[in-house]
């Protein structure tokens, strides 16, 4: 078959992979523990649930207008107002089937042959191959743990050339849980600015951070920032609501109109029902989601100390987000369970193919050395999962 030249440069999901292979493990009896997928184990919230319900029974089953339905796009205007302080109109917004749909969208709405776009490594898996989708070409920017996995207002700007059209925050981060400063962010904007680079701002994870630590939006700091970025956020981790598929975008007329024809052609808008739920998320009772936020906060700490505790394994604290993301560089060279390890990809699948422990290598995330855990699972079940990497590991299996 002669598949487009497109299509061959991308590489599936590893995250969307690892969650098929875990299942199907599953299946075939294995009990599995999984820390690959970065989605809640929370059930959606009662009061949203029983708005997607109402939808249905009150026959709200037919397409929408293509930028979402007006209360929702209303909604989501109020939130950025009273949360981000972003002043928006309901046609400067548009609903989309999931955040990583509005990513798409903007990429595609923005990118164009040949465009470089600005990427801080480590970075969610799926950035580069959406940018490799619209034929634009991914420069990534290595951070490292001394930084907090952050890029710094002098990297981006050694990373500029004439070519560069977009640089893509993603705070708090999939998947280092790192989260910007405002200082840091306002020293970014000001290169974005002076190099008129857009920004592509994914917020998704903005509810869930811990500690001392506060989400600002970068588009906040004025006109000339704001005009250049698209902000992404949705409701898939807030709220417990991944297979819902509702996420939206922030930007600037022109961006949303050229989103919104993008959209019009290729998908329309997402489910009608499941936007009624997503404004109830929205605009209704947040209880649950302060709720949720403290139930990962204690998992993260739990998880961080005992992969602490694993000769060879050292991890940071996550500020935000909910995956571990140590550093698994120290059992370099060791053999274990009969395998000698010698990068992340070969002690990943051998902790799923010797104990059943489903965990992401950090290669696909730009980040060799690390792996990534999410914490999205109750502490018991969590510490069988690193009881069997613990005891993989001192050599007690
Ligand atoms: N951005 C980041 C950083 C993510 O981790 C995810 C998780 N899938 C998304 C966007 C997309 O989320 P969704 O499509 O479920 O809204
Ligand atoms: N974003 C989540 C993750 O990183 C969900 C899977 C995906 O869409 O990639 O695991």
């Amino acid at each position: 078959m002669s598949l487009s030249q497109r299509v061959k440069k991308i590489e599936p999901s590893p995250t969307l992979g690892l969650v098929a292979v875990a299942k199907n493990l599953k299946a075939q009896g294995h009990d599995v523990i999984e820390f690959g997928a970065g989605e809640p184990d929370f059930n959606t919230p009662d009061n949203i649930k029983a708005a997607g319900i109402k939808a249905i029974e009150d026959n709200f089953t037919r397409y929408t207008p293509n930028l979402g339905i007006k209360e929702l796009r209303d909604a989501i205007c109020e939130k950025l107002e009273k949360e981000n302080n972003l002043k928006y109109t309901p046609d400067q917004v548009i609903v989309s089937s999931g955040a990583k749909h509005s990513l798409f969208n903007a990429i595609m709405a923005l990118c164009d042959v040949g465009d470089e776009v600005i990427i801080p490594a480590p970075y969610w898996v799926t950035y580069p191959e959406l940018v490799k989708m619209a034929d634009g070409i991914p420069v990534t920017i290595t951070t490292t743990g001394e930084t907090g996995y952050k890029m710094t207002a002098r990297q981006l700007q050694a990373a500029v050339t004439p070519k560069s059209k977009i640089v893509i925050i993603n705070s708090p981060s999939n998947p280092t849980g790192a989260v910007y400063t405002e200082a840091e962010l306002r020293e970014i904007a000001q290169v974005c600015v002076e190099n008129n680079i857009y920004v592509i701002s994914d917020e998704i994870y903005e509810k869930l951070i811990y500690d001392d630590e506060k989400h600002v939006s970068i588009a906040s700091f004025g006109e000339d920032i704001k005009k250049l970025t698209v902000t992404i956020n949705g409701v898939s981790k807030a709220y417990a609501m991944t297979g819902w598929r509702i996420g939206y975008a922030a930007g600037g007329n022109e961006i949303i109109e050229a989103m919104d024809a993008f959209q019009s052609h290729a998908t329309s808008a997402p489910a009608s029902m499941t936007q009624k739920a997503s404004y109830e998320a929205i605009a209704g009772n947040q209880d649950a989601v302060e709720e949720m936020r403290k139930e990962f906060d204690k998992r993260r700490k739990f998880i961080v100390d005992e992969l602490n505790k694993i000769p060879g394994i050292t991890c940071q604290i996550p500020k935000g987000a909910f995956y571990a993301f140590p550093d698994i560089s120290g059992l370099y060279g060791k053999t274990i369970g009969g395998v000698t390890i010698e990068d992340d990809n070969v002690f990943a699948k051998l902790l799923l193919e010797k104990v059943y422990v489903a965990v992401v290598p950090g290669s696909p995330f730009g980040s060799p050395g690390n792996i990534r855990l999410s914490y999205a699972n109750s502490i018991e079940y969590m510490k069988k999962g690193l009881d069997r990497i613990n005891d993989l590991v001192a050599g007690n299996i």
